[in-house]
């Protein structure tokens, strides 16, 4: 047993929730110790053995969040529920939390997030490549939902530095991944060090050959550590492409005028195309390149 509080009758309670916290503690304790000791110091003291000091906040999901059981029964709990739902149980388990905003799908999760929560948080990736019509989408979804939106650009000598040395359309000629780990993954860690867990639209019909495996809920172990546990969530993972277009046009969603001309899975400018009826939506993204190779780190722990 971890405490040994001396607890008055109101505090009964709460002894009784600190107690499951316990357990799940001594999991992560030997599962990992660094994590465990983090949240022992951080929220935690016991003071000289015999009373226990309160922490100043309830304890977050953070540290608990970090066993793979727990994580087990999320996904198994939540794998056969909707969307809606799956945002309901995210922001109960989180007070910090936010939704990557960049595609139609993710306007979907804006939309059913404010249904379910009035603390929705919401980033975006300003690559600077974008489209213009993805700029006026943008600011369409900030106005029309009123959000605090977090438009996130990429670290100023970085990007010059990258186009001094190769010039400004190197993917072409050596893959994608070095222009979007500074246009993107960069801005993307920035922000995930700050949050305890995140929402995705991705949904595993988006790419057969990367995201046919997507669980509802996750350890993102790309931008999480053990001394920074990380959560995300992929609500539409069960959802098709035409689920999502039916809540689109059913609840009046704003939606890319891009997707009018052809575009269906919609990047940067220069890296982004319409496909063709009966193509594949990823085959319209960096389209000089292999199939497997079509993800732009975001959700690799590769990058
Ligand atoms: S999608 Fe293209 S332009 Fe945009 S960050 Fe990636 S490589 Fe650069």
């Amino acid at each position: 047993m971890l405490f040994a509080p001396v607890l008055g009758r109101r505090a009964y309670g709460l002894h009784i929730m600190l107690s499951t916290v316990d357990r799940h503690l001594s999991t992560l304790s030997r599962r990992r110790p660094s994590a465990y000791n983090l949240m022992q110091t951080h929220y935690f003291a016991t003071g000289n053995g015999s009373a226990m000091v309160l922490p100043s906040k309830l304890p977050d999901r953070k540290g608990i969040m970090t066993t793979d059981a727990t994580l087990q029964d999320w996904q198994q709990q939540l794998s056969t529920q909707s969307p809606k739902d799956i945002l309901r149980f995210a922001h109960k388990q989180f007070s910090s939390i936010t939704i990557s905003f960049s595609g139609a799908e993710d306007v979907v999760l804006i939309d059913l997030a404010r249904k379910v929560s009035d603390r929705v948080q919401v980033f975006t990736l300003d690559t600077g490549r974008l489209h213009a019509e993805t700029y006026q989408f943008i600011e369409q979804v900030r106005k029309h939902y009123d959000l605090d939106l977090e438009v996130l650009a990429p670290e100023r000598e970085r990007v010059e530095a990258l186009v001094r040395e190769k010039g400004l359309f190197s993917f072409y000629e050596d893959g994608h991944k070095e222009c979007c780990g500074i246009r993107k993954v960069d801005g993307l860690k920035r922000k995930l060090a700050t949050v305890d867990a995140w929402i995705t639209g991705q949904r595993r019909d988006q790419s057969p050959s990367t995201r046919s495996d997507v669980p509802v809920v996750e350890a993102d172990t790309a931008f999480g550590s053990p001394e920074h546990p990380l959560v995300k969530f992929n609500p539409l993972a069960n959802w098709s492409s035409q689920q999502v277009w039916e809540y689109i046009r059913m609840f009046d969603v704003p939606y890319n005028p891009l997707h009018e001309r052809g575009f269906i899975s919609i990047g940067c400018e220069p890296c982004t195309r319409p496909v063709l009826p009966n193509q594949h939506e990823r085959e319209g993204r960096w389209w000089w390149e292999e199939a497997t190779l079509k993800e732009c780190g975001l959700h690799s722990s590769q990058d």
